[in-house]
């Protein structure tokens, strides 16, 4: 039987699984319940299982009977701080935790493909490790993974390197979308702390006011991307807070702003790293004031191989057909933790249309609204897919 058809028989089982999955969400690195769903779902195959030191992740490994490489799949568990108002029947159960992310159909699927490719070991060229990771919300769970050997868990580092990622807009349901090169920005945080000198709001000479050079740092923050950065590797640099002084008569002593700096390639993010300090400084100088700036690495750009990626979207029209299949035209200014995987492992990432057929995939909320509702109808394709890849790309050698 097809891998595809396999798949839709288990639809019923990965779907429980989700929404159990997605009625008790839990959030960051410590997912003790959806850790042992995942346990549960896993048990009685035949894996080589094992579970985190400092977090909550499961790795799974399947050796096939015949000698091959290794294909390494991933999958995310984590939930959102979003309080859920989608009113579905499995809607999340605790306030302030919701699957608004759609990695519980990451995880069902992931554990979907085990049983799957599982059934196949004997004729298996090679092996497969399952890597359900915490914590991709802002939680670096992956690099805690590989910080714990996830990429050697099979003896041997993988060939490739695949995720899948649902969206809850944007993408027609059952659409597969990747693309060769950058797909998901490179998300840094920046802090800045100006200090000035405070004083009475009438005698500003007498004081050193933080506000208006933490003003103009703020617009040149802009003009540096459009002056500095090639139009064609783009930049994003937003501030999205500010916080200074207290009242209409009084100059604080100083003023505070974070921003995010997204960018798509290693040779801008390090423009970015050292220029933006040194953009902050010397405005706070010019106005006889000093500023501190933190520039804090987040997750790396997202960059898929070319052959990886074309490979996947070959997978797709073999197996679901042509229409199914999209090479995305341009990267998103989303970031993912697979990207510390794909710095180690050439690999693809590729998304998942979920949206549901009662809405427009161009209006649908998005990932991360409390109102965002992904579709069980892609469980099924989604988990052959994940099978599909490691059959295919062992058998390549
Ligand atoms: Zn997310
Ligand atoms: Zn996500």
């Amino acid at each position: 039987m097809a891998v595809r058809d396999e798949a839709a028989k288990l639809a019923e089982e990965i779907t429980e699984l989700r929404h159990a999955i997605h009625a008790e969400p839990e959030i960051g690195l410590d997912l003790p319940k959806t850790q042992r769903k995942v346990l549960d779902a896993l048990a009685g195959l035949p894996l080589e299982v094992s579970t985190g030191q400092a977090v909550s992740s499961v790795t799974a490994v399947l050796r096939g009977g015949r000698p091959g490489p290794v294909v390494l799949l991933r999958g995310d568990m984590d939930a959102l701080p979003v309080t859920e108002e989608t009113g579905l029947p499995y809607a999340s159960a605790i306030p302030g935790a919701m699957h608004a992310c759609g990695h519980d159909l990451h995880t069902a699927m992931l554990a979907g493909a085990a049983r799957l490719l599982s059934a196949r070991q004997a004729e298996l060229p090679g092996t497969v490790i399952f890597m359900f990771q915490p914590g991709e919300e802002g939680y670096a769970g992956a690099r805690h993974m590989i910080n714990e050997g996830v990429l050697d868990a099979a003896g041997q580092r993988p060939v490739a390197a695949y995720a899948l990622h649902v969206t809850s807009n944007r993408l027609p349901r059952g659409v597969f979308s990747t693309r060769p090169g950058p797909l998901l920005a490179a998300a840094d945080q920046i802090t800045v702390t100006v200090r000035g000198r405070g004083g009475h709001a009438s005698m500003p000479h007498l004081a050193a006011d933080p506000i208006p050079a933490a003003c103009e740092m703020v617009l040149a923050l802009q003009t540096m991307v459009t002056r500095k950065f090639d139009v064609f590797d783009p930049v994003v640099i937003t501030v999205g807070s500010f916080h200074a002084g207290t009242t209409d008569n009084v100059i604080g002593d100083q003023a505070r702003f974070l921003a995010t700096a997204r960018s798509y390639s290693a040779a801008s993010r390090a423009a970015l790293a050292e220029g933006v300090p040194r953009l902050i400084s010397d405005i706070a100088a010019a106005h006889g004031l000093t500023a501190e700036t933190d520039y804090a690495d987040g997750y790396p750009v997202t960059v898929n191989d070319a052959a990886e990626a074309a490979f996947v979207l070959q997978a797709v029209t073999e197996v679901f057909g042509q229409d199914r299949g999209e090479q995305a035209r341009f990267p998103i200014t989303g970031a993912e933790d697979f990207s510390f995987v794909l710095e180690e492992v050439p690999g693809a990432f590729a998304f998942l249309g979920a949206c549901p057929p009662d809405r427009e995939p161009a209006t649908a909320p998005t990932n991360h609204s409390a109102i965002a509702v992904f579709d069980d109808a892609v469980l099924a394709d989604g988990t052959a897919l994940y099978a599909e890849l490691a059959l295919r790309r062992l058998a390549r050698g």
